[in-house]
């Protein structure tokens, strides 16, 4: 039902196509999270999430007949099943409900998660004495005395929630019941707070609309699509062009949920791994790469290798904005590299951003995604066989490589996995100019 209450057509489609969303990671930020939470309360109960429905009500029956907490308990009410974080049995009697939530600011996508499972209780004859979010304090740092999760009593806002819940809840079991799709349009929400997983469906690539104006750019994607292969607009080739060698760079960063270094704030940006390329004058290719493998910090190591790799004046291609930040702050926490590292930045090239500026290729559909372009200015080249495929997947496997538990022939399999993914970045880059570059010689599409 919570799916409906974001759009219609997600539950029904939902109902009828199930798909799994995910399956949470323990080295996941939200993994850690419920694992410190469990940990908070050692009396805890929890009610494991195989069960069939029936023998989850069960045992939730039983746990709350006699435990102080009870994680993920299953309840029902009319046909509506919730499956609370948590049930903790207060003092003054009744219960709280509470969502863990790996954040460190509320949303209102939680509140309306905590209004049905408010509904769902109260309905059932145990209405919630207190509801709220157990989410991350931004005042924790790892060498300070200070909670890392601390409890938002939202109890107001979500009974209010919760009240006007029944006719949307009617009006969503009419639409469950009816054969064919509610017509929704797609818009923000099929992307935010989570990517909607039948948003393909919805809104298939091919599909992307094209830009409607006159500016260079607009017209250049019309005239892309219409004789279906990839154009430029005149600059491109003054922008790309370089006699002497050229370099390629990509780094990896995790954002810890709770974070291992003194005076870091949760969340904050850590670099662990870079990829570089360089090309020589002659066509050579030649790689160098940099992977942080415990939790130490790595910015100091990653910042003198940096420098090494790096090495000369020649232009530093990237994709996207973010090598340049890594650098920035890299410069902060690495005084005594400071000159040397904005003198590194000085010389990237930002080629998303030329090609955005100045290119357009049918199959982009409109997106400047690097695993988009990729594939369509070099056919045959994509991510598909590596074991790592995107930054979310390689902030995973980078702290399960580097955790206590993990044996050691494992860990270096997924260092050899994350090497591998990097690497192919900064690999894709390297085509990518050479793409562009190739097509930008040819002569830039002229636009009357
Ligand atoms: S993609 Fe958008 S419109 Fe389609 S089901 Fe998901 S949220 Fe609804």
């Amino acid at each position: 039902m919570m799916w409906g209450l974001q759009c219609p057509l997600r539950l029904w489609r939902a109902k009828r196509a199930p798909r799994v969303l995910h399956v949470l990671d323990l080295h996941s930020p939200a993994g850690q999270i419920h694992e410190h939470a469990r940990r908070m309360f050692p009396d805890g109960v929890r009610i494991p999430q195989d069960l069939s429905w029936e023998e989850a009500l069960v045992q939730s029956a039983q746990a709350m007949a006699t435990a102080r907490v009870v994680f993920r308990p299953a309840l029902e009410f009319e046909g509506l099943r919730i499956r609370p974080d948590l049930l903790l049995r207060l003092p003054k009697g009744g219960w709280r409900l509470g969502r863990v939530k790996a954040t460190t600011k509320l949303r209102a996508i939680h509140l309306q998660e905590l209004a049905i499972e408010h509904h769902v209780m109260t309905q059932a004859g145990i209405p919630p004495a207190e509801v709220g979010v157990l989410c991350i304090s931004r005042r924790y740092r790892a060498d300070k005395d200070e909670p890392l999760l601390r409890f938002v009593d939202r109890s107001a806002k979500v009974a209010a929630l919760a009240a006007t819940l029944p006719p949307d809840l009617d009006r969503l079991r009419d639409i469950l019941a009816q054969e064919s799709a509610p017509e929704e349009p797609t818009g923000r929400r099929c992307r935010w707070p989570r990517r909607c997983p039948y948003l393909e469906d919805c809104a298939p690539p091919s599909e992307a609309e094209l830009p409607t104006g006159e500016s260079p750019q607009a017209q250049l994607h019309r005239r892309a699509v219409e004789q279906g292969c990839l154009m430029v607009l005149p600059g491109l080739l003054e922008r790309l062009e370089h006699d002497g060698r050229t370099s390629y760079l990509d780094f990896e960063a995790i954002a810890p949920a709770i974070p291992f270094l003194p005076g870091l704030k949760p969340f904050t940006t850590l670099p662990v791994q870079f990829s570089v390329h360089h090309r020589a004058p002659d066509g050579t290719l030649s790689s160098e790469a940099f992977l942080h493998r415990d939790n130490t910090d790595p910015r100091p190591p990653l910042a003198l290798a940096l420098l090494k790799a790096l090495k000369g004046e020649d232009p530093i291609y990237v994709w996207g904005e973010f090598e340049s930040k890594v650098i920035s702050k890299l410069a902060v926490t690495n005084p005594e590299l400071e000159a040397e590292l904005r003198a590194l930045r000085l010389r990237i090239v930002d080629l998303q951003s030329l090609a955005r500026s100045y290119a357009y290729h049918p199959d982009f559909m409109g997106s400047w995604s690097i695993k988009r372009v990729l594939p369509a200015l070099v056919p045959g080249q994509d991510y598909g066989e590596l074991s790592v495929s995107d930054g979310g997947q390689a902030v995973l496997v980078w702290t399960r490589m580097q955790h206590p538990s993990t044996p050691p022939e494992q860990a270096q399999v997924l260092a050899d996995q994350l090497l591998a993914y990097c690497g192919m970045d900064t690999l894709a880059l390297v085509h990518i100019r050479d793409a562009l570059l190739q097509r930008a010689r040819l002569g830039p599409e002229i636009l009357e």
